[in-house]
């Protein structure tokens, strides 16, 4: 069943206590895309790229089954983000944020996509997100958001609109406790809950995720990672991980133990992208490894 991502794609400038690498692969789409692929098929990704977009990126998508037909090309410089981890890597520093084409794109879906049943908005303008949904024509469908802390203080009357049209929101927990005003997570997300989707999870980083339902609860941990590299995507990753999982199940309509499910398969896909730089080690994930991680993972979780 078909997937429609929308959202950034970007070239990433990033600096962490060991490295300094720039010109990469980055944006919210292009992770979430990705990882969709790596679970379900066809993937069409939804987003503007500018002139100096390096090629390598789009022909490593392309390679990886994303359908860019929806990627639109302009003459301006393409979205460019520049952060620098420091020697705790769960903290980010955001050094520059060059929005160029995305400050006035207007998404377009083309017709031959607009009835795919599950819709990723990764994060991207609530305007963008607005934008993209009303085209959206499946009359059965599964539609899951992101956000971030920059919408939830600048847009937040166009968020709440998204948050009345979607089926799943995923955020990260210090965004979760800002968006519904309280330090404690399992009232956040219940709260959130209230603003619309049906299923709400909330990431923990190195901890994992929770994920609310109307009477269900689930608590995942996260892969115990030595070797972490670069935790940039890791949520993006996660969303569309989720997401290919529903896909591969036709669950357009999930039961709460798929959804289960696919939080423990974002887990670990999203695991996959903090081992390297931008998307190279998710870009390697084969099924195998995958299936090994999970029941690994499945060893270590229970008691
Ligand atoms: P994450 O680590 O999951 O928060 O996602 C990081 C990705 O989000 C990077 O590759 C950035 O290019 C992208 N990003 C950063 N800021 C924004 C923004 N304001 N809008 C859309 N994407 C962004």
């Amino acid at each position: 069943m078909s997937i429609l991502v929308g959202g950034s794609v970007a070239i990433d400038n990033v600096k962490t206590p060991s490295a300094d690498e720039k010109g990469l692969l980055g944006g919210s789409a292009s992770y979430a895309a990705l990882a969709a692929a790596k679970l379900a098929s066809p993937v069409h990704l939804l987003g503007i790229v500018g002139h100096d977009f390096p090629a390598s990126h789009i022909t490593m998508l392309e390679g990886n089954g994303v359908d860019l037909g929806g990627l639109e090309h302009s003459s301006e410089e393409s979205f460019t983000w520049s952060g620098e981890y420091h020697e705790n890597m769960n903290e980010r520093t955001t050094h520059n944020v060059a929005i160029n084409v995305l400050e006035h794109w207007e998404v377009k879906v083309p017709d031959a996509v607009a009835s795919s049943p599950f819709v990723v908005l990764a994060n991207m303008a609530p305007l963008n997100q607005l934008q993209l949904i009303s085209q959206c024509t499946a009359s059965e469908k599964f539609v899951v958001a992101d956000t971030m802390d920059l919408w939830i203080a600048i847009a937040r009357d166009e968020l709440e609109e998204v948050m009345a049209k979607i089926d799943l929101l995923v955020i990260n927990e210090g965004e979760a406790r800002e968006y519904a005003g309280t330090n404690n997570l399992i009232l956040a997300g219940e709260r959130l809950r209230e603003k619309g989707p049906q299923y709400v999870v909330i990431k923990l980083g190195e901890f994992g995720a929770l994920l609310f339902g109307e009477d269900e609860f689930f608590r995942c941990g996260a892969w115990p990672l030595r070797d972490l590299e670069d935790p940039t995507g890791a949520g993006d990753t996660f969303l569309g991980g989720m997401i290919g999982y529903l896909a591969s199940q036709n669950a357009v309509a999930p039961s709460f133990a798929q959804l289960r499910q696919a939080v423990v398969i974002g887990s670990i896909l999203a695991s996959y992208t903090c081992q390297d730089f931008s998307t190279r080690a998710l870009e390697s994930v084969t099924s195998h490894d995958l299936d090994s991680r999970m029941k690994e993972f499945e060893l270590i979780s229970q008691w």
